[in-house]
C-alpha cells in the first residue's frame, strides 16, 4: 500500500459515540469540555447525539442511532476523509447486538489513521493534546495509487 500525507485542519471533526452503560461517561466528559468540543465541528450516533446536545448544548450533526446503522455511517464518512478523531466510548463489559457494526468502525479509523479514544482517560490525553487544536499532517492511504496498481 503506497500512503500519502493529508492535513487534519486546526478546526476538526469529530465523532463521539457511547454504548448505552457508558452515555452518562461521554456526557460528563463533554460537559467538563464543552469549551473546547464547541469549537470543533461534531458528529454523533443518534441517541448519544440527542443526549449531547441536550445536556450540553453543543451543536451535534446527529446521525442515525448506532444499532440501526449509525456506526457504520461514521465509517463511511471516515472513508470519505469527513472525520478527523473519534472518541468511542465503548462497553467492555457488555455484548452489543451490533458488534460486527462496532469492530468495522474501529477497523475503518485504523485503516485511515484516526485517532481513536476508547474512555475518559484516552479522551483526556487525545484532547489535551497541543495536536487537538492545531492543524496536523498524517499519512492515509493512497486510494488513487491503490487503483492505479491494481488496473
Ligand atoms: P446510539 O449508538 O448513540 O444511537 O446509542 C451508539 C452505539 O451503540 O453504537
Amino acid at each position: 500500500m503506497q500512503f500519502k500525507n493529508i492535513t487534519a485542519n486546526k478546526t476538526k471533526a469529530i465523532a463521539l459515540v457511547a454504548h448505552d452503560n457508558m452515555k452518562k461517561n461521554l456526557i460528563k466528559w463533554s460537559q467538563q469540555y464543552q469549551d473546547k468540543l464547541a469549537a470543533h465541528k461534531l458528529f454523533a450516533t443518534g441517541t448519544t447525539g440527542t443526549l449531547l446536545s441536550k445536556e450540553t448544548g453543543l451543536k451535534i450533526n446527529s446521525l442515525i442511532s448506532g444499532p440501526l446503522g449509525g456506526d457504520q455511517q461514521i465509517g463511511a464518512l471516515i472513508t470519505e476523509q469527513k472525520i478527523d478523531m473519534l472518541i468511542f466510548f465503548w462497553d467492555p463489559l457488555e455484548a452489543q447486538p451490533h458488534d460486527p457494526d462496532v469492530k468495522a468502525l474501529l477497523r475503518l479509523a485504523a485503516v485511515w489513521n484516526i485517532p481513536v479514544a476508547c474512555n475518559q482517560a484516552s479522551a483526556d490525553f487525545l484532547i489535551n493534546s497541543t495536536l487537538f487544536d492545531n492543524a496536523y499532517q498524517k499519512s492515509v492511504p493512497d486510494y488513487d495509487q491503490y487503483i492505479a496498481d491494481r488496473t
